[in-house]
């Protein structure tokens, strides 16, 4: 017998039972991974597996948003930022990891852990009572989606998520790409002796051109019939549907060559594709921005057009997958609880988060409270001016119901900061006056709660 039942081993769930066993309760954190069961997307049997970039985005905690919420996990005593820390590869101002020792360093904190006991399992419904965290992510298998389907009477909303391919370093032609962060902004110490983290492989406008135009042609994977109203989250959109946008969309986006000096000109090219270190040793670098639903023969036949990846093996090609996820504001109450089955809370992707974050903060924040609740204290919800406090906001009710969307971490959650403030010191605004705050919340919590 455990204290809490926590079902889905992934970035919330893994960080949930953490947050519980931390805090003396005992868990059973069940995982189907391992079990015979799998999603589309996870490679592993591992906890914590991060299925697509390799990256926690921006760790700058004073002017952006999931870098403060990155500081705010880290005086809570997040593991999944611990492990970031203990799995991390240079990526200038970014936390990215590698992802195969990000994982183990999950799982070996949570198998040692005298609290938790890891259990490979399906679970196909919800328990009817104890203390539950629901954290099955984006892909929850179908017999457990249509389970919460029918035990809430919605239809779980859906949309696309999309994921980039993966080089080997090896055949990456450096005759012709070349090591550079844009403007020179490299992570420091660990980039010693290189020029930055990101490869560049170079276009000149009729490469460009020609790029654009087989991007829009290429043979895309077949939508089904339920699939064609899905919209895409405007984050990870396939790199075809920018594309389709118009001429010089990319060169706005992913493949904007502003800062890059190529070395064999001396100049920005008209074009640039970057690639970003995925592994610790560097033999696996993923194309930024470049997710895609194109059909693999076609991918591998384009992306070997790009000048210096005319030679690439890909570890891994993109794809396209369903993302479920519940009407937060609807059906969960402040504190992430089932209104009609209190017992249940949710955490992670399925709340309507969005990222591996932001998925990762609720489930810190789910573990807390059950933790709270299990002690018979009374909840106190951090201030909506810390990343914490506002996101949960957002998805337990301030967000619009009806055309509720995934959403990432932003000062567009958080109350405009007070007087006036000058544009260029607005984000410093929001994330002193939230660390301030967050320090103050995290003081006050009775003992067994802040731990
Ligand atoms: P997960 O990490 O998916 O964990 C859920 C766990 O529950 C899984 O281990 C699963 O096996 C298990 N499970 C499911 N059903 C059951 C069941 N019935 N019984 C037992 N176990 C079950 N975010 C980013 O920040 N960057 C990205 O690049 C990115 N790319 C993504 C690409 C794809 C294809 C998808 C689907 C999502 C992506 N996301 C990305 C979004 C999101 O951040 C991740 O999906 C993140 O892993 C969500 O965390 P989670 O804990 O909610 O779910």
């Amino acid at each position: 017998s455990h204290d809490v039942h926590v079902i889905g081993g992934g970035l919330a769930g893994s960080e949930a039972a953490w947050q519980l066993a931390q805090r003396g309760l005992t868990v059973r954190l069940s995982e189907m991974r391992g079990a015979g069961y799998g999603t589309p997307a996870h490679n592993t049997n591992g906890l914590a597996e991060m299925v697509c970039s390799n990256s926690f985005r921006s760790d700058d905690d004073t002017s952006n948003a999931v870098g403060l919420l990155h500081h705010e996990m880290r005086q809570c005593g997040s593991l999944v930022m611990q492990a970031a820390q203990e799995a991390r590869v240079p990526a200038g101002s970014a936390l990215a990891v590698d992802r195969d020792i990000f994982s183990a360093a999950v799982q070996s904190a949570l198998e040692s852990h005298g609290n938790i006991t890891i259990v490979r399992e399906h679970v196909e419904v919800l328990p009817s009572s104890g203390h539950t965290i629901v954290a099955t992510g984006p892909l929850t298998s179908a017999a457990l989606a249509d389970h919460i389907g029918s035990r809430t009477g919605m239809d779980s909303l859906a949309f696309f998520d999309a994921i980039a391919p993966i080089v080997h370093r090896h055949s990456i032609d450096m005759e012709i790409a070349w090591v550079q962060s844009r403007w020179n902004k490299a992570s420091g110490p660990q980039s010693e002796g290189q020029n930055g983290d990101y490869i560049n492989c170079p276009l000149n406008e009729a490469e460009y051109r020609t790029f654009h135009q087989a991007l829009v042609d290429g043979k895309k994977t077949e939508f089904k019939q339920w699939e064609t109203d899905t919209p895409y989250f405007e984050g990870c959109m396939p790199i075809e549907v920018m594309a389709a946008r118009g001429i010089d969309t990319l060169r706005y986006g992913p493949m904007k060559p502003v800062g890059l000096d190529d070395p064999r000109t001396g100049r920005w090219p008209y074009a640039v594709v970057q690639l970003r270190q995925d592994n610790r040793l560097g033999t696996l670098w993923n194309m930024v921005g470049f997710q895609t639903k194109l059909v693999w023969s076609a991918q591998t036949e384009l992306f070997r057009t790009i000048p210096g990846l005319e030679n690439a093996e890909f570890a891994r090609l993109g794809g396209l997958h369903r993302n479920t996820f519940l009407n937060a504001p609807t059906l969960l109450d402040r504190q992430l609880r089932l209104k009609s089955a209190p017992h249940i809370r949710f955490a992670g992707q399925i709340t309507g988060c969005e990222g591996y974050v932001e998925s990762a903060a609720i489930g810190l924040a789910a573990g807390m409270m059950t933790a709270c609740e299990h002690a018979g204290m009374s909840w106190q919800a951090p201030p909506a001016t810390t990343a914490m406090g506002a996101l949960l906001r957002h998805i337990t009710g301030d967000a619009d119901a009806a055309n509720y969307q995934p959403m990432n971490i932003n000062f567009g959650l958080f109350p405009a900061p007070e007087g006036k403030v000058r544009k260029k010191e607005r984000k410093l605004a929001y994330t002193t006056r939230a660390k301030q705050d967050f320090l103050r919340w995290h003081g006050e919590l009775p003992g067994s709660a802040a731990a």
